[in-house]
């Protein structure tokens, strides 16, 4: 299973899928894609390969188009493996889209609570509960996709890689990680960034990696940089940027 992500100046769509190509050694049962060209959100996604995903997103351009594009191949673990449980998961609203490798325990709970307040769900998936979780946080609370992301994680048991992207914010993304690995690449000038499970879906564009431990939180935002704090107590955490070697 594995994440990758783009948010910069580039075409997002082969930068994605080839790093979606790189992770298949982790496993995975199903892969999908979401590109954001700027209006719309567009989400293609499939059971089995990369190349069916790929099969898919060739017949349409603007499912290929824009500079904003996350990835994911899945290991099902909450809901059998097929189209609709496949990720990337997008909230109730419309506007939050989430990537996310590992497992979230209290799902059933938290499910059942978001249920009574009117969600309803898609898939069988433990993500699609998160995604909207950060949702209900983010309208209840007034605040930020970052400060939902955190406060939503305080309510979760489990592990986690996530990227949560933000239609009303298209120039950030948000990332986090409990027992699954994720990286940052950072480009220069913070022109763009690049996100995965591990760097070598970015190695060739960007030497410059962060590797959140766990409990941080990464929010990357184009032009500025990235902010990482831990996730349970708020305390900013100095961005540790390391060179790769080839
Ligand atoms: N628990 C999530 C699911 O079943 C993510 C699985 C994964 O790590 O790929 O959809």
């Amino acid at each position: 299973c594995g994440i990758t992500g783009y948010i910069g100046f580039r075409e997002a769509y082969p930068i994605v899928i080839s790093g979606l190509k790189r992770l298949e050694y982790r496993g995975y049962d199903s892969a999908g894609v979401m590109l954001y060209d700027g209006k719309e959100i567009h989400l293609s996604k499939t059971k089995g390969k990369v190349s069916d995903l790929e099969e898919i997103t060739s017949k349409e351009e603007k499912r290929r188009k824009g500079n904003l594009g996350i990835g994911h191949t899945r290991w099902a673990t909450h809901g059998v493996p097929n189209d609709v449980n496949s990720h990337p998961h997008i909230s109730q609203s419309g506007e939050l889209v989430i990537v996310h490798n590992g497992i979230i325990e209290n799902y059933d709970s938290l499910r059942k609570e978001l249920i009574s307040r009117g969600y309803t769900f898609k898939s069988d998936t433990d993500t699609e509960v998160l995604v909207n979780l950060i949702e209900e946080v983010k309208k209840q609370e007034n605040c930020k996709l970052g400060k939902a992301v955190q406060l939503a994680l305080n309510n979760v048991i489990g592990a986690y890689a996530i990227a949560v992207f933000d239609k009303t914010k298209p120039n950030e993304l948000v990332i986090a990680r409990l027992g699954s690995p994720i990286a940052i690449g950072v480009g220069k000038e913070n022109k763009e960034f690049f996100v995965a499970s591990d760097a070598s879906p970015f190695i060739e564009y960007t030497k410059d990696a962060i590797y959140l431990e766990d409990e941080e939180l990464a929010i990357i935002k184009i032009g500025k940089g990235i902010k990482v704090r831990k996730i349970k107590d708020d305390t900013m955490v100095d961005a540790n940027i390391q060179q790769l070697k080839m």
